[in-house]
Order: structure tokens, then C-alpha cells, then sequence
């Protein structure tokens, strides 16, 4: 039990690791800067882990940055409910992915910074292909231990992606304080923060995007922005706090 739940933890937080400073911080805000390996892992290999396009990440989510809790917004609770972004998000990926593979302008122009294109994965209608390799991975893990659950876990963490975006997309624009009034439903959700390393103070990023830290009051743990410290010092990202991008000097 306590093997498989550490199996569960890592493969968990490995994927939000990834998603949070490489995709989110990083390509999707520039809030910190991608080293050349760090846009390796970002680039070509986080898609085999989490199996999420690392471009289509960006759009969707530039997209419900630009569109917070409007008609428009790819994820908001305002348009259908709570389990209803569960869906909205899976069926607002599939039509960015298909956009931007179409090299449609409402999706390109949102990333043409980004100079990778989708992932040869998507754009080969593979997608399934890391969960199904990890759902193998998760079978061989359980039957050469004995211990299925362990393959369980492994599967479950290695998969987490969705279930982490629906928390955030979800109660991070519906239940919980807000400390900045910004016109939209953008909320500061202290459990998804805590389990989601600081993606649930929605209310905050929305405030300050281009900020590596997602935490603005002394209460508030963004275990995200320590992540950020520590691929740093591991060489996978540059980050200088004292360099606060200009939208930060004001507040
Ligand atoms: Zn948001
Ligand atoms: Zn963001």
C-alpha cells in the first residue's frame, strides 16, 4: 500500500512539475526562461509523460487568459458547471490541437512565438499512444511485483493531467476569495492550491501572469514557485526573481 501511494505521489507530481513551471511559468508566460534542456524536456519528451501537447497546453490556455469566464473562454464554470468543465476542457483541446494542426489563425496567432509545431505524436493522431504505454508499463509494474495496485498508481499519477487541469478550471473560477476584483470569477482555491502546487490561486495569476509566483498574501504556499527554485538549480529553467517583469513594479 505505502509503495504504491509513493509510486502514485511521484509519477503525480512529476506531471504537475512539468505542466506547472515548463508549460504554465514557462512557455505559456515566460515567467521563468527554459533552458536548452528544459526545452527539451518541454519540447519533445513532457508529452510522453503527461500526454499533453505541449503547444496546444499554450494556446488553450492563452485562450482562457484572453477570454477569462466569457463566452469564449475554452474552460469556465460560468458557461456549464463544475463537472462540466471536465468535459469542456478535454473537447476545447481536441479543437485547439485540430487548429493548430490545420495551421488555423485564431489558434496560430495566439502561439507564434512558440516555434515548435504540435507534437508528430498529435499530429499523427496519436495521442494515445503514452497512455496506452504507460497503462503497459502499469500492467508489467503490477505483475512482476505482485502488487497490482502499485501498477494502479502508477497509471493513475502518470495520467493525473486532466483530473489537475478540471480542479484548476473548475473551482479555481468558482469556489473560494478573491483578493483582487478583476471583472471575472477567477477565485484563489486554497485545497486545489495545495493540491495542485499553487494552480489554484487562480485569482492571483490572473492578476499577475507574467509572475513566476502564484502567491501574493504570507498564508498562501505556492509549492509550484519552490519547484520553479529547484529545476533551476537543476539547470532545466533560468530564474532570476529579482528580474520582475513590469507588470509586477506596480502593485
Ligand atoms: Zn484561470
Ligand atoms: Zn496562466
Amino acid at each position: 500500500m505505502m509503495t504504491a501511494l509513493t509510486v502514485f505521489l511521484f509519477t503525480y507530481f512529476l506531471n504537475i512539475t512539468l505542466i506547472t513551471v515548463l508549460y504554465h511559468r514557462g512557455l505559456a508566460h515566460g515567467a521563468v526562461k527554459l533552458t536548452r534542456f528544459g526545452r527539451f524536456l518541454a519540447k519533445d519528451v513532457a508529452v510522453w509523460l503527461t500526454g499533453i501537447d505541449p503547444k496546444g497546453w499554450v494556446c488553450m490556455h492563452r485562450l482562457h487568459h484572453n477570454h477569462s469566464d466569457s463566452a469564449l473562454d475554452p474552460h469556465s464554470p460560468v458557461n456549464s458547471s463544475i463537472v462540466g468543465v471536465f468535459f469542456d476542457q478535454h473537447r476545447s483541446f481536441s479543437r485547439v490541437l485540430s487548429g493548430l494542426i490545420r495551421k488555423k489563425k485564431e489558434f496560430t496567432e495566439v502561439v507564434s512565438d512558440i516555434d515548435f509545431d504540435v507534437h508528430w505524436l498529435n499530429a499523427n493522431k496519436l495521442w494515445w499512444l503514452p497512455l496506452a504505454l504507460h497503462s503497459v508499463i502499469g500492467v508489467v509494474l503490477g505483475m512482476t511485483t505482485s502488487n497490482y495496485l502499485l501498477g494502479f498508481g502508477y497509471v493513475a499519477g502518470m495520467s493525473s493531467h486532466p483530473v489537475q487541469g478540471w480542479l484548476v478550471n473548475s473551482f479555481g473560477h468558482a469556489k473560494g476569495y478573491q483578493n483582487f476584483d478583476l471583472g471575472d470569477h477567477s477565485r484563489n482555491n486554497t485545497l486545489v492550491a495545495w493540491a495542485v502546487v499553487g494552480e489554484g490561486y487562480q485569482n492571483n495569476h490572473h492578476k499577475y501572469p507574467a509572475s513566476a509566483k502564484f502567491s501574493v498574501k504570507w498564508y498562501e504556499v505556492d509549492v509550484g514557485y519552490f519547484l520553479v527554485h529547484v529545476l533551476d538549480l537543476v539547470g532545466v529553467v533560468e530564474y532570476n526573481p529579482k528580474l520582475k517583469p513590469a507588470s509586477l513594479e506596480t502593485n
